[in-house]
C-alpha cells in the first residue's frame, strides 16, 4: 500500500518533529520510477525513508537493514539503572512497511558506486538511483590489548543497545555488594558524548538502592566531558561525588586513566601508566569509526568517518550517495539521535529535490540530549544549527542547557520531556501509530 502524502503534510511533519529547514521540498510524482536504497535501518535510515516517502510517494524506497528489530541506544542506560525494560525501546519494521516502503532483512556487503548497485549476504543485488548509508559506528578493537568483537560478548560494550544491554545489565545483578564497576569511556569523536557519564550515574543508582558498599571508577582517557559541571552536580547530589564515601570517582586524562590493556580471563587492566586495575564489572567503550559498510565501501576518510556535503550530506569522495547520522561527518553536530534524526530530513529533502531536479534548499537542524541521572532527576543540551554561508560547517544559532541552579521539579520534568522524546522520535522514525 502507498500512502499519499501532500507537499503541505510533509513540511508540516519535519517542521513539528525537528524545525528542519525543508525549503525547496519537491512537488509530488516528480521522480517517478527512481529508486533510493537506504542502508541501515536505525534512527537515521528509518527517518530519512519516511522522509523520501513523505516528500514524493511515487520514489520507490528499499531500506534494508541486518536486524528484525532496533533497540535505541537512547534511554538504554535506564535498563542499566533498572528502570526500563528492554522491550521498551525495542522496534519494528510495520510501520514502514504500512506507508509502502520495502523492507529487506539482510546484511549489506557492499555498494558499487560505479553500478548504483547495493549487494547483500543473502544474495540480493538491489540498484539505485540515490542510496542514502546509515550504518552508525564500528568499533576500534585495535586500541585496547586483549579486547576484540567476541570478547566484547562477554565483557560488553553495550554501546550498541540489545542483547549486550542485558549482560552488562546480569553482571551488575551478579555483582556482590562492595564490588567495584570500571567503566572505561572512549576517546572524541564517539556516538553520543554524555552516555559514558550517563551510564555511572544509572548504574550508581542502582548499586545505591541494591548494593551500596559498591563503587564505580571511571577511566577516562579525556580531560573534559559533554554537560560536565552537570553530571558532577548531579553525582553530588545523589552519589556523595567529591566526598572520601563517594560511589563515584572519575579519573581524567591528566591523571592515571586510559585502559592500555585488558586481560580477558580476569577482567584485570592496565592503565597507560602500567598500573593495574581490578573490576568486577568492566565496561569498555571502545573508540569508534563509521560502520563497517561505509568503510568497505570506500566511503571514508583517513580517520575513519564519512566526509560529506552539509547541505545534501552526499558523500564527497562517491556521487549519488549520501551518509548520514553517527557514520557522517557532520561538523558542529554532535553524534546523537536526535541529531541522526534532523539529517536524515535534511538529507531527504535534498534527494528527493535532486531526483525530481530541482534546486535544494538551505538546511538547518537540531539537537536534544537528555540524561537522566536518578529517579525524576534529567538534564538536557539544546541547540539549533544553520549552515555556514560557505557550506563548509554547520553553526550553532542558538542553544542551552539546564540552568545549574534548576529547581527539582525542573529536573523531573527533564525526566518527562525525556520520556516524551523517547515517543515523539520513535513514532516519528518508524511511522507507529
Ligand atoms: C548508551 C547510549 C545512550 C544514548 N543516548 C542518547 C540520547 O539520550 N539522545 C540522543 O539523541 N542520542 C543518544 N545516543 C546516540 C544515538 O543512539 C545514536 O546517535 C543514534 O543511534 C545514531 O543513529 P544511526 O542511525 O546513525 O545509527 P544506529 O542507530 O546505530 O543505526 C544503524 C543501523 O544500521 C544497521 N546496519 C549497520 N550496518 C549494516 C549493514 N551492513 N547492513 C544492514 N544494516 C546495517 C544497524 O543494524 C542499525 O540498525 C545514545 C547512544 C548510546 C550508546
Amino acid at each position: 500500500m502507498t500512502t499519499k502524502i501532500s507537499r503541505r503534510t510533509f513540511v508540516q511533519g519535519i517542521g513539528a518533529a525537528a524545525a528542519v529547514g525543508a525549503i525547496g521540498a519537491p512537488s509530488l510524482a516528480f521522480g517517478a520510477g527512481k529508486k533510493v536504497v537506504v542502508v541501515g535501518g536505525g534512527t537515521a535510515g528509518a527517518t530519512a525513508a519516511r522522509y523520501v516517502k513523505m516528500a514524493d510517494s511515487s520514489i520507490d524506497v528499499t531500506i534494508v537493514e541486518q536486524n528484525k528489530d532496533y533497540f535505541t541506544c537512547y534511554l538504554s542506560n535506564e535498563v542499566l539503572g533498572g528502570d526500563r525494560d528492554i522491550d521498551s525501546i525495542k522496534f519494528g519494521y510495520d510501520g514502514l512497511k504500512a506507508i509502502g516502503i520495502n523492507i529487506v532483512i539482510d546484511e549489506v556487503t557492499g555498494i558499487d558506486a560505479d553500478k548504483n548497485t547495493v549487494s547483500t549476504k543473502g544474495g540480493e543485488k538491489i540498484e539505485y538511483d540515490r542510496c542514502i548509508v546509515a550504518p552508525g559506528v564500528s568499533f576500534d578493537y585495535d586500541k585496547i590489548e586483549g579486547y576484540d568483537e567476541e570478547v566484547a560478548e562477554k565483557i560488553p560494550h553495550a554501546w550498541k543497545a540489545g542483547p549486550q544491554t542485558v549482560t552488562l545489565r546480569k553482571q551488575l545483578e551478579a555483582m556482590k555488594d562492595g564490588g567495584v564497576v570500571v567503566i572505561a569511556p572512549p576517546n572524541n569523536p564517539f556516538r553520543c558524548p554524555p552516555g559514558p557519564y550517563e551510564r555511572a550515574a544509572q548504574i550508581a543508582y542502582y548499586l545505591k538502592n541494591h548494593k551500596p558498599k559498591s563503587k564505580i571508577i571511571i577511566m577516562d582517557p579525556k580531560e573534559k566531558f559533554s554537560k560536565m559541571g552537570l553530571f558532577t552536580q548531579g553525582w553530588e547530589k545523589f552519589y556523595g561525588y567529591g566526598t572520601d564515601n563517594s560511589m563515584i570517582s572519575w579519573h581524567g586524562a591528566a591523571e592515571e586513566s586510559g585502559i592500555e590493556s585488558v586481560d580477558p580471563k580476569t577482567g584485570q587492566m592496565t592503565n597507560m601508566f602500567g598500573d593495574e586495575i581490578k573490576s568486577d564489572v568492566l565496561n569498555i567503550i571502545p573508540d569508534q569509526k563509521a560502520g563497517k559498510i561505509a568503510i568497505i565501501a570506500g566511503l571514508t576518510n583517513d580517520k575513519g568517518w564519512c566526509p560529506i556535503d552539509l547541505k545534501t550530506f552526499e558523500s564527497t569522495i562517491h556521487k549519488n550517495i549520501h551518509v548520514i547520522g553517527d557514520a557522517a561527518i557532520a561538523k558542529g553536530l554532535p553524534k546523537s539521535g536526535y541529531a541522526a534524526n534532523s539529517e536524515a530530513k535534511v538529507c531527504a529533502a535534498a534527494v528527493a529535490a535532486l531526483l525530481a531536479g530541482k534546486e535544494v534548499g538551505v538546511p538547518s537542524y537540531v539537537n536534544t540530549c537528555y540524561s537522566v541521572i536518578s529517579k525524576d532527576y534529567g538534564i538536557s543540551v539544546a541547540s539549533v544549527h544553520r549552515l555556514a554561508k560557505d557550506g563548509s560547517k554547520i553553526i550553532k544559532v542558538s542553544g542551552g542547557l539546564t540552568p545549574k541552579d534548576a529547581s527539582d521539579e525542573m529536573h523531573k520534568r527533564e525526566v518527562g520531556y525525556a520520556y516524551s522524546w523517547l515517543k515523539n522520535i520513535t513514532t516519528d522514525a518508524f511511522a507507529l501509530k
